[in-house]
This record gives C-alpha cells, structure tokens and sequence, in this order.
C-alpha cells in the first residue's frame, strides 16, 4: 500500500487528513515538525512527501530525497518560493502547491474589517467597556450600502470580494494590469491605481507581490486616498509601506486599516509571543493601535481552506505518485 509522509501537521489539519487517509485507502504518518537535516531519516520507506513548510527551507535536502526515492513534494500552500525550483527539477523532484482553496473565505475577511471600521465597532466597544450606553454621534455610522469601493487586483479573491461589496449595494470600482472578464458587469475599472483609489470610501488590496506591487501602497499613494477612508489589505505584507500607512491614519487620511499580513510577519506569524518580548517596534505599533484591526494573515483560516489544502496537496501526491504528473506542479 502507498505510505505518505506528512510534515508541519497541525491539530487542525489532523482531522482531514485522516479524513483523507480512510476516503484514499493509502497509509498517512504525520508529525507537527517541519523536514529539516535532523529528522529526513524519517522519510525512508515513504513514497511521498507532504509538505507546510513556512521560512526558509534547507534545498540541500533535495539531493538526499532523491537518493531516498522521493519524487514529489507537496506544499500546503499557494507560495512555495521556500523551494530552489532549479535543484528540485536537476533531482527529478516535482514540487506542487495549492494555487486556490477558499477564495470566498479571504474575501469575506475583507468584507468583515470593512463593516467592522463602517460600522464603528470598536468605538462602540471603548464605549460599551466604560458602561456608557448613549447613542451618539461617535458611534453613529454609515450604511455600507452606497459606499464606494475600490478593489486593487481582481483575480479569484479580488472578483469574489468586488461581488460581495456590490451585492450589498456599493458602487464597485476596479484596477488591475488584466480585466476579469466577468467583472465589467459590476466593476467600473479605471487606468491607474491613483483614480482608482481616489473617490474610494473603502480600498481593499488583492494583487501578488511582484517587482511592481512592493510597496505600492506607500506615502504618494495614500495621499491620493479619499479623506477618512477605510484600507484593507489581506494580501502580502509587502505591498504596504508600514509606516506611510501608520502616517496616514495618525493624519485621519485614513480612518481605519485592516491588516491581516505585514512586511515582517514571518518572525512573528503562526507563533506564541504570549510570554515573551515582541522586538519589532513596528509591529508593537500595529498592535495597540484601534483604527487597527491586526490579524495573523487568517482571512483564509476556515475549516473549508483547511480541508482543501490538505485535501488538494494529497491528491497531487497521490497522482504524481501513480500516474508521474499533476496540474499542479510549478517547476514543469
Ligand atoms: P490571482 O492571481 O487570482 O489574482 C491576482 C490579481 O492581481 C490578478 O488579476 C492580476 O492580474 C492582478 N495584478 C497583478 N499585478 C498587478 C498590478 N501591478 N496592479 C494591479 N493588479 C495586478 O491571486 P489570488 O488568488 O486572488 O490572490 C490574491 C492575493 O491574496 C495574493 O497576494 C495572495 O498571496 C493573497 N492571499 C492571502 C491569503 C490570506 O489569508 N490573507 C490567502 C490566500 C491568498
């Protein structure tokens, strides 16, 4: 019978892949470490590799799980630049991911932050918390409905998260360097990013990092922003200047900002600092701040993009097991 190794596993995922395991009848092993020199003798008598590897990844490795048998490795993510593609191709090594798996659930996390700031929730909270019941003009908020929204990347979450908003009755502007050619129904796009934002009471990010999208979001581009409006972003960190952006609500250009990933996550994310110092001043800001809300890059974090994940980069080992290929893999 086929034996798979997992890595990275956590109580989360346990219960799918062992779902996975009695659906696919092929024997799953898993621990919660990640592969590294240390432990690849437990990778002998497997036939493939399943992977949730998050940071940098020892791609000498390569050559010993060639020499191993191994064929494939299976990330559990859409990112997989923790892999040198070249060495893994040079070891007959295919390396899949998970492109997609809930885009529906990022994009209700973008509409979420969006009705928590509109609605003024945490003003209602600090009130609430003092015991102070007044209605007032403090807490006195919008409808979403009518508000103008503008969506910065339209690919599968951004579409989904442009749907949402115009089902709820906003105006939905869009910019991206490829029209979705479902979109123009309901998106008004523009040319540039600047007219994009510029009459937007809400901007919500959903482009790759790329050359061109690093530190898009940065001082000359808030200045564009409407007065007072609301800025998401649950992409990748990189596309936002922390800094200009900590600028721009302390100016009231913005009014709040929901940051679910950050430039420097990968030291904190997915961690327990309960009990010890956070060293990045940048990210102390973030957090004590209540036109913030901070998240640890979980927009996607619901049973449903769990479940694939482990689902999806199961089945991709299985098939580059048995039959050599999968649609999946990035170093073809
Ligand atoms: P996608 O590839 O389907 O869509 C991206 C869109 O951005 C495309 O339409 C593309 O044309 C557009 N784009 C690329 N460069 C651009 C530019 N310079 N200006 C404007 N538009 C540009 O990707 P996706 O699956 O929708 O993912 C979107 C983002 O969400 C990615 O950054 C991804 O890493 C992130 N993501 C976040 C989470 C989370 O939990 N926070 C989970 C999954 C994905």
């Amino acid at each position: 019978m086929m034996k798979l190794k997992l890595f990275d596993v956590g109580d989360d995922e346990a219960p799918f892949v062992e779902k996975w395991e009695d659906e696919n009848n092929v024997t799953v092993d898993y621990v919660p470490d990640s592969l590294t020199r240390e432990n690849i003798d437990e990778v002998s008598g497997y036939d493939g590799l399943c992977l949730s590897h998050n940071g940098p990844f020892d791609n000498s490795l390569l050559k010993d799980l060639k020499s191993m048998g191994i064929k494939q490795i299976a990330q559990r993510s859409a990112g997989y630049d923790m892999y040198d593609l070249e060495t893994a191709t040079a070891n007959n090594i295919k390396i899949t991911n998970v492109p997609s798996y809930s885009p529906n659930s990022i994009a209700e996390y973008a509409v979420t932050g969006a009705l928590y700031f509109v609605r003024k929730i945490p003003t209602v909270q600090q009130h609430v918390a003092k015991q102070d019941f007044r209605w007032q003009p403090t807490i006195m908020a919008r409808p979403i409905k009518g508000l103008t929204v503008a969506v910065i990347g339209t690919g599968r979450i951004g579409y989904i998260t442009a749907e949402l908003f115009h089902h709820m009755g906003c105006n939905v502007i869009g910019f991206d360097i490829q029209t979705h050619p479902q979109a123009e129904n309901f998106i008004t796009y523009k040319n540039t990013v600047q007219e994009a934002v510029k009459d937007a009471d809400i901007v919500t990010v959903h482009t790759p990092a790329t050359k061109d999208t690093i530190n898009m979001f940065d001082q000359a581009l808030f200045n564009y922003f409407k007065e007072g409006a609301i800025f998401i972003n649950c992409a990748r960190g990189v596309l936002v200047d922390t800094k200009a952006l900590i600028h721009a609500l302390d100016t009231n250009k913005l009014s709040g900002a929901v940051i679910d990933t950050y430039e420097n996550e990968a030291s904190y994310f997915r961690k327990d600092f309960s009990s010890s110092e956070i060293e990045d001043d940048l990210l102390q800001s973030l957090i004590k701040r209540d036109d913030i809300l901070l998240s640890p890059h979980i927009a996607f974090y619901t049973n449903e993009s769990v479940e694939n994940l482990v689902e999806r980069s199961l089945n991709s080992t299985m098939e580059i097991i048995r039959h050599g290929d999968s649609e999946y893999v990035v170093n073809k």
